[in-house]
């Protein structure tokens, strides 16, 4: 399996520390409001990688942060009039509602930056002790020259850095470039006691500090949103290795962004639609198979069509899984016939190319390319004289494809009756209307999908063909 490493700038052949086993660390979200669909974008993309090293039999400790201090759940709790505990409390409980929503798996551990202080401060004061922090004021600071390999991950050196900071940075650093790591408490703040007066952690630390506490010094993989590459994934490394004297992550994995006419989404740009917002109008399959239409490392543009034509791409998908669950009531060829014994060899070829495209740095865009080349296969091959066994064998291959992807798992026949419900009563509406072409129009997409619709003195009624 090859993994493109930021670290290396290079695809990698992905060894892992233990063998059968991954510690993955992905940066989580800021609980002080819904997630948009753009951070969706990174959560369904290593949910899907997660997902992908469990098809392959892997056992994965798969851990994502809360951040739940920093200045925007300060603001935001101020604003509300609560503390920032009740603000995280609410918004992890609607994250989960939206994660779960979108069928991403919950990870082995979502641990929260305030249940972790006090390991937060020995994990600074770790830093003191070994020269590569200072204390001013309450204030402190990793000194970044200390970290002779600060820049790596982002590919630049500390004096080109340096010359690109502004001159009204913090007087007090030693060196433009160093970070607080731990902030001393201002007016209206929440703090904790520490060893430099009352104060909070900073971001960067609260990763470090998490993913050593429940993965080790050395994780397979760290993840992130692009936006992440630097300084927090820079900082995190500084800190971890200095600490820790070991190699924090062997591959280093980030995500490009979910962008609206071409700017990233974001929450300061107000061009966001909230994950919530989405799951009202589409099925969380249609957003995850929006996400995974790209290779995770480009970027993409959203616009409502473009998941208006994956509903339907999706339900070209599902109309193949209906119509086979279809065949296999209604076929009495229970034995292979001669012949489909190399129809299943051709169908076992589709699974080795999904494979090659998942194993070529998580190419979810060719996967499904595979699966359409799959589904069409099976379309023109399969009819009501094929065998149980080959029609078995096609719909369970479809649906296992699909599992790393968090699609096509769904039963068609709550999903079709209801959605023949619904176009029935569109027909309705549109005789009602007199808008003839309009209900012509539905009852023959009806047709087309093998359902006969029945006018009976209780109503319309539908049948199968
Ligand atoms: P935040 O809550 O802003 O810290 O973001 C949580 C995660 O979502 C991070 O991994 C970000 O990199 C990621 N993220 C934020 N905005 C976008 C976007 N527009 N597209 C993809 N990922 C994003
Ligand atoms: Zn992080």
């Amino acid at each position: 399996m090859k993994i493109f490493n930021t670290m290396s700038k290079k695809k990698e052949e992905f060894v892992p520390i233990n063998p059968g086993k991954v510690k993955m660390y992905v940066c989580g979200p800021t609980v002080y409001n819904f997630f948009h669909i753009g951070n969706a974008r990174t959560f369904i993309i290593f949910d899907t990688v997660r997902r992908y090293f469990e098809y392959k039999g892997y056992k994965v400790s798969f851990v994502q942060n809360f951040t739940d201090i920093d200045d925007r759940m300060i603001n935001k709790a101020n604003q509300d009039g609560i503390s920032i505990k009740e603000l995280g409390d609410r918004f992890i409980s609607e994250y989960y509602k939206d994660a779960d929503g979108l069928y991403i798996e919950r990870a082995t551990a979502n641990p929260r930056a305030t249940e972790f202080i006090q390991d937060i401060i020995s994990f600074v004061s770790d830093l003191i002790d070994k020269g590569y922090a200072y204390e001013i004021d309450g204030d402190v600071y990793f000194s970044t020259e200390k970290f002779k390999n600060y820049g790596k991950l982002s590919g630049q050196n500390l004096e080109e850095l340096e010359s690109g900071v502004r001159i009204n940075v913090d007087e007090r650093k030693k060196d433009p470039m160093d970070f607080a790591i731990w902030k001393t408490q201002k007016d209206g703040e929440p703090a904790w006691e520490s060893p430099w007066g009352p104060g909070r952690p900073g971001w960067h630390i609260e990763c470090s500090c998490m993913a050593h506490k429940l993965l080790g010094d050395t994780i397979d993989i760290h993840a992130g949103g692009m936006d992440l590459v630097f300084p927090h994934h820079e900082n995190e490394i500084a800190q971890s290795e200095s600490r820790n004297g070991k190699k924090f992550a062997n591959y280093w994995m980030h995500s490009a962004y979910l962008n609206v006419n071409n700017q990233k989404m974001s929450k300061s740009l107000n061009n966001f639609l909230t994950a919530r917002d989405a799951l009202k109008k589409f099925d969380p399959e249609v957003i995850r198979f929006l996400m995974l239409s790209a290779h995770y490392r480009t970027q993409l543009n959203y616009s409502p069509d473009l998941l208006e034509s994956d509903r339907s791409a999706l339900e070209r998908l599902y109309n193949s899984i209906y119509n086979l669950e279809n065949l296999l009531e209604k076929t009495n060829m229970d034995k292979l016939k001669d012949g489909e014994k190399v129809y299943l060899d051709n169908l076992n070829s589709y699974r080795d190319k999904y494979v090659e495209k998942m194993e070529d740095d998580f190419n979810t865009a060719d996967a499904i390319s595979v699966i359409f080349d799959l589904v069409r296969d099976i379309n023109s091959n399969l009819g009501i004289e094929s065998s149980k066994e080959i029609i078995e064998t096609s719909l369970n291959l479809i649906r296992e494809l699909g599992k790393p992807l968090g699609i096509l798992q769904k039963s068609t026949k709550v999903n079709l009756e209801e959605e023949i419900e619904k176009l029935i009563e569109k027909r309705q509406k549109a005789r009602k209307e007199k808008n003839f072409a309009l209900s012509d129009k539905i009852r023959d997409d009806l047709k087309a999908k093998g359902i006969i619709l029945l006018d009976t003195p209780e109503g319309v009624r539908w049948k199968k063909a």
